[in-house]
């Protein structure tokens, strides 16, 4: 018996026992259904805080954490820069229901590190964000029929938790009870990454078309990027059928490059949202683009759109010292050099494991996959992966003191804080957990 695996089981009783008492009070114990570990089996767990790249859960075990909150900690847990800002701000108010100057502040660092962002304005969160893109658009464009891509998440939105229909270029159909059929009759689910579907979908009703939504890197399916000329295509449709180019950005944006997947692939979308480090871990989300789109926006135009909470002084002080931070000289080279450093140690361990497995990473967001592709590059390819492999993966490694998504349908996150000493030791924990799981 080799030493890893008679590694000791981790206690888990706390967080076992909240999580029973969770339930008797909140849908399935969670307020977010992948929180829930359903995708990988066994009790969720509960954290109690969390420093760095580090996690620290309710039984007092430590993990280096590959979540980041699901993308927004891009510098860790508790920076300093974001704690005092919000300290500072604190001791200020907490909001008025009116404007402040902080806002103009990220309004205006938003529309210089993203120049496709003319005009932006804050919301809550990524559901909304998008929500209120598509209705702009629609408004903009006087037409109701939108598109969206096979294994693209945008938020619950009821237009767009939509599954393929039956057949190619076909309507959408309701991904949720609750979602009404006539929503989902508005919205036209086309095949991931396939820019001859694309093409062919714009000649039979591009003139209906209100706007097109994409996930530019996609991030809700593990981790699938564009293959080359897929974005450019999808631009130069839109412009020629008079569709707006929606690039969802809520996850991408700040963390694979400054200035989003759009900068990162030189492609530029008429509208962009936004999400996740925008906020600095608060929440935060917000959608802007070409001037005269965003003018369509009450107050100045007729589409309406509000928020109490939009701009929130503690998000936004959060969010600023965010964006301050990462326009650092360097960061997203070194950002890009950690990932890297991780994707290619777990394939070089993989490979001698003899475990087929293979690897995406875009700045400091990547996708692992148990796969015999050489890379994923669609919607069924993903699906075709080895879950269970996954799970006994995902279970070995939180043993071994790392927490991945609960989901082996999730991107995985790299933070600034994460250092040499966690990558390696990340590594070191991967090589035991590969090993095992080729002998399971
Ligand atoms: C997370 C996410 C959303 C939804 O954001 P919420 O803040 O969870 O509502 C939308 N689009 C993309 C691409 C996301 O990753």
């Amino acid at each position: 018996m080799s030493a890893f695996e008679s590694t000791p089981e981790k206690s888990h009783s706390r967080s076992a026992a909240l999580f029973e008492e969770a339930k008797r009070y909140i849908p399935g114990g969670v307020n977010s259904p992948v929180r829930a570990f359903r995708g990988v089996g066994g009790n969720p767990l509960f954290f109690q805080g969390g420093e760095g790249a580090w996690l620290t859960d309710e039984d007092n075990n430590r993990y280096i954490d590959y979540v980041g909150a699901w993308g927004p900690l891009i510098l860790g847990h508790r920076h300093p820069a974001v704690i005092e800002a919000l300290q500072t701000q604190l001791m200020q108010g907490l909001g008025y229901g009116a404007s402040t100057e902080a806002e103009v502040t990220i309004a205006k660092t938003i529309c210089k590190l993203v120049p496709s962002i003319e005009r932006v304005r804050l919301v809550t969160s990524g559901t909304e964000a998008t929500m209120s893109a598509i209705r702009v658009a629609r408004g903009f464009t006087r037409r109701d029929k939108i598109v969206k891509f096979e294994g693209c998440y945008h938020g619950h939105v009821d237009g767009l938790l939509v599954k393929a229909g039956s057949g190619a270029l076909t309507l959408g159909e309701p991904d949720s009870l609750g979602v009404p059929k006539a929503y989902t009759d508005l919205t036209y689910v086309l095949p991931s990454n396939d820019a001859d579907a694309l093409v062919a979908f714009f000649e039979k009703h591009g003139n209906e078309i209100a706007c097109v939504i994409v996930e530019p890197i996609a991030g809700n399916m593990n981790l699938v990027p564009p293959l080359p000329g897929y974005l450019e295509t999808m631009r130069d449709v839109c412009t020629q059928y008079g569709a707006v180019l929606i690039f969802d950005e809520v996850m991408t944006g700040f963390r694979v490059a400054l200035g989003g997947a759009q900068s990162h692939y030189k492609v530029t979308p008429d509208m962009t949202t936004l999400g996740k480090v925008i906020g600095g871990g608060l929440p935060v989300g917000a959608f802007g683009g070409r001037r005269e789109i965003m003018e369509m926006v009450a107050p100045m135009g007729a589409v309406y759109q509000a928020g109490t909470l939009a701009g929130s002084p503690l998000a936004v002080a959060a969010g600023m010292a965010m964006l301050t931070a990462i326009q650092a000289p360097g960061f997203y080279e070194s950002l890009n050099a950690r990932t890297g450093t991780l994707m290619n140690g777990l394939e070089e361990r993989a490979r001698a494991a003899g475990i087929p497995f293979t690897t995406h990473s875009v700045g400091g967001m990547f996708g692992c996959f148990f796969s015999k592709e050489e890379k994923v590059n669609t919607f069924e390819q993903v699906m075709a992966c080895n879950v269970e492999q996954f799970k006994k993966y995902f279970h070995l490694m939180l043993n071994r003191g790392v927490y991945l998504a609960p989901s082996a349908f999730e991107a995985g996150f790299v933070g600034a804080a994460h250092g040499d000493r966690e990558i390696g030791l990340t590594l070191d924990a991967a090589e035991q957990a590969f090993n095992t799981l080729e002998r399971s």
